[in-house]
């Protein structure tokens, strides 16, 4: 992978993390000698940490980014959030377009439907809350911050699964917390044992918890797939090679 002269030529990235490809970057640009800070939100207690330096906590919108970014000399904001995390890629693009300051967004593709799958694709969260039939006992896969439209669906038994468990959860729900990756075996365990009829998920495509895609499709389990939100135009690059020849690209263009 060409670089430039990264060590003579030190620049200062901002990773925007929270995913296992921010992380991967991290590693992979840290080798090449440029100063990388990953900042993650602090949703999660104990976060997997990333190689470099990091920073935790909001920025207070495109304003307080912009303001980071200048005092810190960024010189490339790459985006490796979470594709449903919508607000903190506006706020990238926004913060790029006032700085100046270049964006790269590291957006991986969407899951495909494995063969033989069953899949209701829904464009957002109350869609899939009203795609469930009464009666259904549903594995939720949908992180903790998407529960509560869930709530009012007394009449199936929900089954979620999360890194970190918030307060306030129906007490009728069983709670499983749990950090992939998953094997498919195991996710096929999971489906029987709770005898699952309806599985929910974002499209997120993350490799690391792309197995109960598999798991559902073999024993014929739909699957609510939640679309992901619109976000503003940005460069993407879909894999963290791509976005180390981007960046090479951007520093060796200016
Ligand atoms: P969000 O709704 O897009 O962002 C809400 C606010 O949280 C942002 O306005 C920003 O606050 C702060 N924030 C978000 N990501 C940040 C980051 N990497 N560094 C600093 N501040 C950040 O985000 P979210 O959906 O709550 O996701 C939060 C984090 O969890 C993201 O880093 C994301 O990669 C990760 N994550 C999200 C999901 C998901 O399903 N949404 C799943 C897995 C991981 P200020 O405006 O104050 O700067």
């Amino acid at each position: 992978m060409s670089m430039g002269n990264a060590v003579g030529d030190k620049r200062r990235i901002l990773i925007l993390g929270g995913t296992a490809q921010a992380r991967q970057l991290a590693t992979a640009l840290g080798q090449t000698g440029h100063a990388v800070t990953t900042s993650l939100a602090g949703r999660t207690a104990t976060p997997t940490l990333p190689a470099g330096e990091i920073r935790i906590g909001g920025f207070g919108g495109v304003e307080g980014l912009a303001a980071y970014m200048r005092q810190t000399g960024t010189d490339l904001i790459v985006d490796a959030t979470h594709p449903f995390a919508a607000r903190i890629s506006a706020n990238a693009a926004a913060a790029s377009q006032v700085t100046g300051i270049p964006l790269i967004r590291l957006e991986r593709p969407q899951w495909q439907k494995p063969e033989g799958a069953i899949w209701v694709e829904v464009p957002d969260m109350a869609s899939a809350v009203a795609a469930l039939p009464a009666g259904a006992r549903v594995l939720l896969t949908i992180g903790r911050q998407d529960l509560a439209p869930f709530f009012p669906r007394t009449d199936c038994h929900f089954i979620a699964r999360m890194i970190d468990i918030p307060e306030g959860l129906p007490a009728t729900w069983t709670i499983i917390a749990a950090r992939g990756p998953f094997t498919q075996e195991a996710e096929e365990a999971l489906l029987g044992e709770h005898k699952i009829t309806h599985l929910v998920s974002k499209n997120a495509g993350a490799a690391e918890v792309a197995a109960k895609l598999d798991a559902a499709a073999r024993l014929a389990i739909p699957v609510v797939m939640v679309a992901r939100p619109a976000l503003p135009p940005a460069q993407i690059v879909a894999s963290v090679p791509e976005a180390l020849e981007a960046i090479g690209r951007a520093f060796r263009s200016d």
